[in-house]
């Protein structure tokens, strides 16, 4: 059906209002001030993940420091945050930087084509059953990278005959009533170690079923050296010095993993078992087979997962299902674990570009064929960012820097007359795929990444030191950098 809506022309369009996406409605606002732009948010409020999930105990496992925004200060007393504190901090961003009016909300994002005759964007928009045009010069991912509408569940044999409750982190029913009753949770990656502290005290019993173990590092909650700062210096420049101990210290760590994988175990090892009753089997629950930071390492502020097992309160079992029962799960070494609840935290199912379908000129995009330039373009695809964080550090600490890279782009672009960029890759350069990351998520998902390449402008940088030095100000945009800059004719002079 044709829509009656008629067709908006913007200079920007962001798509997402998660922290990614408000994040580049300020840099939009503060370095294209003249800019147009809205961000469409499919659903009806803002915060993304922060919103989504809701099971108990929902918090980051990053700082909040690095987490939050260069440009806002973090002044809570925690560093890890519970989720509602983290939405609070995306609502006065969005006050203070003016953005209530630019979020649209229930706006799904459905399509956007490239059309190199206009030199702008078409993008297809489903809203209150109707779905219509709006047109922008660039476009912005600030998506996220999983799927809202399903999880990751793997066939469980014989879930059928479970005669309990199944529930998904992601769709947590909030009148669950889990007081009293035997709960598992099967998985080990960071949704399981919050649930499990969190529903241990109100549960008869909570056991955490996993096949393989992950490593787990107790943090402190808050952090004194942090809180000093803000103490001593005011919020500005206290945010700034422990953003920078965090960066620091997220890469310290991450590179110590690396290059001393043995020492690094132990001492996760010693951290653990020193936080465990004596005698426990710390070599069969914590001792996962890969390195540390091989997958994404799981933070538990002060400990908690550790004391509810103290506590009797919780329990691990690292076996792998035979089936489930109509009582519990019963698994291949024989054992029965009862339980009245199954939580099955067993993962995202990633989804990237909000399942946005991109064309260029009518020509569907393969994004599998796209090669991601600077960690912010795809190869062949024009006036596009993306948002993909760090797996190792936070996320946000990388979707900061490249919305202000790009938008630094764009004034540059202004200033020279052009306002096509587009990343170029040389077609003889070896390529993998975009993320080197062994997490579950990522590796069924391999065969729909788009890839990054082996030169320097087209590897999908996971240090922030790295990404400082080459997304900074004074990088080079010229045509030896893979990134084609031009003037459409709409632009150019009349006559050129
Ligand atoms: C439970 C959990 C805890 C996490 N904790 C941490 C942590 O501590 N540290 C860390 O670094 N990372 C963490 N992550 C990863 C986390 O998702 C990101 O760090 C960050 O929140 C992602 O923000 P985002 O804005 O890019 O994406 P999201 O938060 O996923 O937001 C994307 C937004 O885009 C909207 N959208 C998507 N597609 C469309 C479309 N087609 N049209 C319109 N709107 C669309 C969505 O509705 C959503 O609001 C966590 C992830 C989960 C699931």
């Amino acid at each position: 059906m044709t829509s009656t809506i008629p067709t908006e022309h913007l200079d920007i369009l962001v798509i997402g209002a998660g922290i990614s996406g408000i994040g580049a409605g300020h840099y939009i606002r503060t370095e294209l001030p003249a800019k147009s732009f809205a961000i469409l948010e499919g659903r009806a409020t803002f915060g993304g993940t922060w919103d989504l999930f809701k099971y108990p105990g929902i918090r980051s496992d990053s700082d909040l420091h690095t987490f939050g925004y260069e440009f806002k200060p973090w002044e809570a007393k925690d560093s890890i945050a519970d989720a509602h504190k983290i939405l609070d901090y995306l609502r006065e961003t969005i006050e203070e930087n003016d953005l209530g009016d630019k979020i649209r909300y229930d706006h799904k994002v459905l399509s956007a084509d490239w059309s190199s005759e206009d030199a702008r964007w078409t993008v297809q928009v489903e809203h209150a059953g109707e779905q219509f045009a709006i047109t922008a010069n660039w476009v912005f991912f600030g998506s996220g990278y999983y799927d809202y509408e399903q999880g990751f569940t793997p066939e469980f044999t014989g879930r059928d005959r479970f005669q309990g409750q199944i529930v998904h982190p992601q769709f947590w029913p909030e009148d669950l009533d889990y007081a009293g009753k035997k709960v598992v949770v099967i998985g080990s990656g960071a949704t399981a170690v919050t649930l499990v502290p969190s529903m241990a005290d109100e549960t008869e019993h909570i056991t955490m079923l996993q096949r393989t173990p992950t490593y787990i590092m107790p943090v402190p909650k808050q952090d004194p050296l942090t809180n000093l700062f803000h103490r001593a210096f005011g919020h500005k420049i206290g945010h700034d010095l422990s953003r920078k101990r965090f960066i620091w210290q997220q890469r310290g760590v991450y590179v110590f993993a690396q290059r001393f994988p043995d020492l690094a175990r132990k001492i996760i090892r010693s951290e653990n078992a020193k936080r465990l009753p004596k005698g426990y089997p710390v070599d069969v629950h914590f001792n996962p087979p890969y390195n540390p930071w091989d997958q994404r390492l799981c933070a538990v502020p002060n400990g908690d997962l550790f004391t509810a097992i103290r506590h009797g309160k919780a329990s691990v079992a690292t076996d792998r299902i035979a089936t489930f029962t109509e009582t519990g799960i019963e698994l291949e070494s024989g054992e029965h674990l009862d339980a009245d609840i199954i939580v099955t935290a067993t993962g995202l199912k990633l989804k990237l570009f909000g399942g946005v379908q991109l064309s260029v000129d009518g020509r569907p995009v393969d994004v599998t064929q796209s090669v991601i330039h600077r960690g912010a373009m795809l190869s062949g695809v024009p006036n596009v960012a993306i948002a993909i964080g760090y797996t190792n550090s936070s996320w946000t600490l990388k979707v900061g820097m490249l919305f202000r890279y790009v938008t630094t782009l764009i004034r540059s672009m202004d200033e020279n007359g052009q306002d096509v960029a587009v990343a170029v890759a040389d077609p003889e350069m070896p390529t993998r795929p975009a993320l080197d990351f062994e997490a579950g998520y990522v590796q069924r998902a391999l065969h729909e990444l788009p890839r990054q390449g082996e030169a320097d402008d087209w590897r999908m940088s996971m240090s922030y030191f790295e990404d400082a030095k080459r997304l900074n100000n004074e990088l080079s945009l010229g045509e030896e950098s893979g990134l084609r800059l031009s003037s459409s004719k709409r632009i150019a002079p009349a006559g050129v």
